[in-house]
């Protein structure tokens, strides 16, 4: 059984040199079986990709899922990070019962597909024994739900942040042990190493700086290693951040970091706003991959992370939304937006093209993952596809519609597939319906602010 999707006048294969294509994508079984000026062959199934943008499927390389009920908090909306962190996720981590987190994942997942995205990395690091669910378990049967690769970055921690408010709750920690253990019991289950992986998992400690003893990093990059996961981790999120490592260890967090055996291809890292040029250099030259999160940056006023110099440097630039609680927008149509006008905004219109921005969101984000079959319309690529539709306002008037998806702000997605097989149908999902799943968030959210207003401030 085989599948085209003809009438293509916009395509884009997501590589680097911003390569661009027409024609017909035939697909066999989970494949591209080719690319070009290919007729329909009898029986096949056709998809018209007539008034729309074909582009490999979106690729979120960093996300907290729970978060997406921890929208627009009024206490943590004009606050730098730290204090976010206090009243938000920090705040609201041990309300979150099964039902609502599910709710929460479903959300997050639900906008990102809609928004183009075929894969999504969730960085999930409260796993707590006050839970009576398994959130990794949560995760992985919401994504599949949609049909949506998935790689959980297992976070935890065995330390938890100093606030300033003593009736805050406990953090959600672990003993060293708990969490590596907790790690090979995810491995077990969900990773598989392939290339086209459907389900990945990956070794994220919150933020190795806070949440853990500095002795314990190489132990944990070494034992990542021997089960064949990658590494992740928040990394420099604000300038307060790289101070607070060049105080304590007495270097800023790239070459710290260096000393620990968390540097090289198989490590990415979220943020990364405040880094030196030696830093950049240092990243690139190991090819430690950055998780781009413009837009929670500038929700939080941390700042705009030289994404573009890490990518002139040669280095592997991706993109994501990171948590619906430090950025309300968290679909890939306007992450793309958001970094195409802040790089520009900042160092000048040379600073960043449209396709680049693109190549972040597909194959650079396929590579920070690990998952290199994903990420690029070729022969013997996955079939994970994008069809963004060139039907509204906003797109009218282009005199290079293949643009649209990174100059226009967030465009309806007509279809996508991954693997080949659907997850947007006509602009919709099939079997879930948003206004149920409206209404359900609705519910969530109002027992979250009861449930934080029965307990004493
Ligand atoms: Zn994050």
């Amino acid at each position: 059984m085989s599948l085209l999707i003809t009438n293509i006048a916009h395509g884009w294969t997501g590589g680097a040199a911003g390569t661009r294509f027409s024609g017909a994508i035939r697909i066999e079984g989970q494949k591209i079986a080719a690319i070009g000026d290919l007729a329909p062959l009898p029986g096949e199934e056709v998809i018209d990709a007539s008034g729309c943008v074909v582009t490999p499927g979106l690729v979120n390389t960093h996300h907290h899922l729970f978060q997406s009920v921890m929208k627009g908090v009024p206490a943590g909306m004009n606050v730098p990070l730290d204090d976010w962190l206090a009243h938000v996720p920090y705040r609201l981590w041990p309300l979150l019962d099964e039902h609502t987190f599910r709710i929460s994942a479903r959300i997050g997942l639900a906008e990102l597909a809609l928004s183009g995205a075929t894969t999504v990395c969730d960085h999930h690091y409260i796993f707590s024994s006050q839970y009576d669910y398994d959130p990794a378990a949560v995760l992985f049967e919401e994504a599949a739900r949609l049909g949506l690769r998935f790689v959980l970055a297992r976070g935890g921690m065995t330390r938890g942040r100093s606030f300033t408010d003593p009736d805050m709750p406990p953090a959600p920690m672990e003993t060293l042990t708990g969490f590596l253990d907790g790690i090979s019991r995810a491995a077990s289950l969900w990773h598989d190493p392939s290339d086209m992986a459907m389900t990945r998992v990956a070794c994220a400690p919150a933020t190795p700086n806070f949440n853990f003893d500095a002795q314990a990093l190489p132990e944990i990059a070494r034992e990542a290693r021997r089960l064949g996961l990658r590494l992740h981790a928040h990394l420099s999120e604000n300038e307060a951040y790289a101070r607070q490592t060049l105080r304590d260890f007495g270097l800023r967090p790239v070459p710290w970091l260096a000393q620990k055996d968390w540097l090289g291809e198989d490590v990415w890292f979220a943020h990364l706003v405040d880094l030196s040029p030696y830093e950049v250099s240092l990243l690139a030259e190991t090819g430690t991959a950055m998780a781009h999160c413009p837009q929670a940056n500038a929700r939080l006023g941390s700042g705009i992370a030289p994404a573009a110099a890490l990518h002139a440097a040669g280095g592997t630039v991706s993109l994501a939304v990171d948590g619906a609680g430090a950025n309300e927008a968290a679909g890939m149509g306007m992450a793309m937006y958001t970094a195409f006008a802040l790089h520009r905004a900042a160092h000048g219109v040379e600073a960043l093209r449209p396709q680049t921005v693109l190549h972040w969101a597909t194959q650079g984000g396929a590579r920070t993952l690990g998952l290199g079959g994903t990420g690029l319309l070729a022969p013997g690529m996955a079939a994970d596809i994008t069809l963004f539709d060139l039907g509204s306002p906003a797109c009218f008037g282009l005199h290079d519609p293949a643009l649209a998806p990174m100059i226009c702000g967030p465009l309806q997605v007509r279809h996508s597939l991954v693997a080949g097989r659907p997850v947007v149908q006509d602009g919709r999902l099939p079997g879930l319906s948003l206004p149920d799943l409206g209404l359900a968030a609705a519910e969530a959210t109002a027992r979250l602010a009861r449930r934080k207003e029965a307990i004493p401030a």
